[in-house]
């Protein structure tokens, strides 16, 4: 099952489930609406850097359980909503 991850993070919370464990999440930016505020990477430098051209990049492109709240922060904050998120249950 695949969730963006914002429901995901949802249901994690209100079923208190582990944090991320058994889910495969994907980042990804839209860089046709990326704007190049930079502020992901401001925000989560683990995650994301500015590419040469201006553009936010996605540095893991599939982040580990422990980069969940730093990917949700940045998703939050991105405000051309160009960054995607997705978590997909490996049950
Ligand atoms: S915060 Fe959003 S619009 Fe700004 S650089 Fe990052 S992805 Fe692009």
């Amino acid at each position: 099952m695949t969730l963006c991850m914002h429901k995901w993070r949802q249901t994690q919370r209100s079923t208190h489930l582990p944090n991320a464990v058994g889910v495969e999440m994907t980042l990804t930016i839209d860089t046709n609406r990326c704007q190049g505020h930079g502020r992901c990477c401001l925000i989560s430098p683990e995650l994301f850097d500015m590419s040469d051209d201006g553009v936010g990049i996605v540095l893991v492109p599939e982040p580990g359980p422990e980069y969940a709240d730093a990917a949700e922060l940045a998703l939050d904050n991105c405000p051309e909503s160009a960054i995607t998120g997705t978590a997909r249950s490996l049950s």
